[in-house]
């Protein structure tokens, strides 16, 4: 099924994901910090919207709430410099890359991908974006967090990016060709935690995006 990104005139695409890109959450996990980016992908059909759940799978005990910076692409780009990475960037959000994390270790320890781990039904939460003005200064300032039935879970701000957000459009075009409507969730900080049944979450980019979920359990 095609769908649209929330403020924005394009259809979703590729999502591409980068993990361990906070020293401290690279830490909790007992990950080594990485020398470049790590990649990963989550299938169009995990994306979720603001005002839905996202659903408990029943094949894991433990999914986690990663609140990530999210960019859209506004233009087809291939090996993209850093210096002009931020021209392709349209729009700027908040999302929640939701994990499995039993099924993502167990992954782990087998060498095996994250497909399943990152890939579930309403794994892939975003808001409604806003159009990213072009300042690229503004980048590298962006404050967000999460909050888990109103409490503060996860805070951030992408000044403590491992991989900047010019750096990470600019290597991601290295191998994928970019194009409008192409989705990057830019990794998460510490504070990633286990979800319930019940709990409502809401993330925010600050100046710029909101996303509220519940979440429910497969019936
Ligand atoms: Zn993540």
């Amino acid at each position: 099924m095609i769908k649209n990104i929330p403020g924005t005139n394009f259809f979703a695409q590729n999502i591409f994901c980068i993990g361990r890109n906070y020293a401290e959450h690279a830490k909790e996990l007992n990950n080594p910090i990485p020398t470049s980016p790590v990649v990963f992908i989550k299938p169009n059909s995990s994306l979720c919207f603001d005002g839905e759940n996202l659903i408990l799978p029943t094949q894991s005990n433990r999914v986690d709430h990663e609140v990530e910076i999210v960019l859209v692409i506004g233009k087809k780009g291939k090996n993209i410099l850093v210096p002009n990475a931020h021209e392709y960037i349209s729009h700027l959000g908040i999302g929640l890359d939701f994990t499995a994390r039993d099924l993502q270790d167990k992954a782990k320890d087998k060498s095996l991908p994250w497909s399943i781990a990152k890939g579930f039904d309403t794994f892939a939460g975003i808001g409604h974006f806003q159009v990213f003005d072009g300042n690229v200064l503004q980048l590298s300032n962006l404050q967000f967090h999460l909050a888990v039935n109103g409490e503060i879970k996860q805070k951030g701000n992408s000044q403590n990016m491992l991989f900047s957000i010019p750096q990470i459009v600019s290597y991601l075009s290295t191998i994928f060709t970019l194009s409008p409507g192409d989705i990057i969730f830019t990794g998460t900080p510490e504070g990633v935690g286990v979800l319930k049944k019940g709990d409502s979450l809401e993330a925010v980019l600050e100046g710029y995006s909101t996303l509220s979920l519940g979440v429910v359990s497969v019936e």
